[in-house]
């Protein structure tokens, strides 16, 4: 896990990819061995929170790897991805005021030895810093009450030792659409940004209020830059940003269905970003990739068809892939599960969701295989959506076995577009 991830974990969801354990393991650990886990007061539903030194303090005593072989098989997809959605908000209500941010926006990229910080917390309306010693590095208290802060992120320095600033992403709900702040190392407000604005469709102008999700940094030769991934209050589109350390939007990439995930793979064509969600108007599940030195455009769509952007900045992907929806999908009436990919070794693993899953019962998956230059390998199932398919059998809910599925080698194809070809149904090679 790379050092630009935060020392928090946010869910369980987190928590559990953090450790490649599932969640059930997780709670068990929680009671039985004193598993450090942490809970949000308040909410009706319990929201948890763990700190990552805890957990290595933790494992270091605990050494819980040798058990529960079993947790191999309730994890079917490895774990490396370094940064994921973002929990929704989890912070009670909000009111915070925009100002006196401006004032600090001539900001020097250079701090005399900057402090070293572990993780942001908050308390009420406040950030708070803390440094590796678990001290209080320093504290921010955001004017005008309680913040709600979605994700923080310390930003390592890439040429000496310390942090380079603290990006802290805040939801300030559909009206004006969330706000990333960027913090000095010693806790002064550097910038702010925001990124509203209107986006024309085939189907009409969409006035767009984003919604800020994942956020993490990317970097560029000896450049740090922030990943910064958006959603629509309202409508369908995302946005994958790059920003410079000045809140300089440098690369935009708009799609047509929420992105979910993002990944760095290092394939041989160079470093590319995967960004997986959803395609709307292909009705799957979707990955774009991206050129990690530099993007622009949106997703490729049909032309003419409701989500074809007008007015977005012209380019394309690399590739873009649709992972179609699968017949569990289709005939349970579930709803559309956004497709992810991360690196697994030699090759890239998506997959994509196709009922859902609670604690203890994963949901069933699609799982496709690509190569690291994104040739596709496998297309499967995976072995709980076969004993989903065996359950609707002898519900009576379908009329046919595993054997006589004619999904039974997987997903029958996959969507691919790239600039040589434009759309086309690719199927992976016989095994
Ligand atoms: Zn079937």
């Amino acid at each position: 896990v790379p050092d630009s991830t935060n020392g928090r974990l946010d869910s369980w969801k987190e928590i559990a990819e953090y450790l490649g354990r599932d969640v059930r393991t997780l709670l068990r650990w929680e009671k039985e061995k004193g598993l450090p886990v942490h809970t949000v007061p308040g909410g009706k539903r319990r929201t948890v929170y763990a700190f990552k030194h805890e957990i290595d303090a933790w494992l270091a005593k605990e050494q819980p790897a040798e058990e529960n072989q079993q947790s191999a098989i309730d994890q079917p997809l490895p774990t490396q991805m370094f940064w994921r959605r973002v929990p929704a908000a989890i912070w009670a209500a909000l009111g915070l005021v925009l100002l006196g941010f401006a004032a600090f926006g001539a900001y020097r990229w250079r701090e005399i030895s900057s402090p070293t910080l572990t993780s942001i917390l908050q308390e009420g309306n406040r950030l708070v810093a803390i440094s590796p010693n678990s001290s209080v590095a320093w504290t921010y208290e955001f004017p005008g009450g309680p913040a709600n802060v979605l994700k923080s992120l310390v930003v390592p320095n890439p040429h000496k030792n310390g942090a380079a600033g603290v990006l802290v992403t805040v939801g300030l709900g559909e009206r004006s659409g969330d706000a990333l702040y960027f913090f000095s190392p010693r806790g002064q407000p550097v910038w702010q940004f925001q990124s509203n604005d209107t986006v024309s469709f085939s189907s009409g102008d969409h006035k767009l209020s984003w919604g800020f999700n994942l956020i993490g940094t990317l970097q560029q030769k000896d450049e740090t830059k922030i990943l910064l991934t958006t959603r629509g209050y309202t409508w369908w589109p995302s946005q994958v940003l790059v920003l410079n350390m000045r809140g300089e939007v440098e690369s935009r990439f708009i799609n047509s269905g929420w992105i979910d995930t993002i990944s760095i793979i290092e394939s041989p064509r160079g470093r590319m970003l995967a960004a997986g969600g959803v395609n709307n108007s292909h009705n799957g599940g979707a990955v774009a990739l991206l050129d990690a030195s530099g993007f622009s455009g949106s997703s490729p769509e049909e032309p003419g068809s409701a989500f074809e952007c007008k007015s977005c900045p012209p380019g394309r992907p690399l590739k873009y892939f649709v992972i179609p929806r699968s017949e569990l999908n289709v005939i349970s009436g579930s709803s559309l599960y956004p497709a992810g990919g991360e690196p697994a070794g030699s090759t890239v693993l998506v997959s994509k969701h196709e009922l859902p899953g609670s604690i203890g019962q994963p949901p069933p998956a699609s799982i496709i295989e690509f190569s690291l230059d994104f040739q596709l390998h496998r297309a499967s199932y995976d072995d709980h959506y076969w004993e989903w398919h065996r359950k609707l059998e002898i519900e009576g809910k379908l009329a046919h076995s595993r054997e006589k599925c004619p999904e039974r080698d997987g997903p029958p194809f996959i969507r691919e577009w790239t600039p040589e070809h434009g759309w086309r149904e690719i199927r992976a090679p016989r095994r």
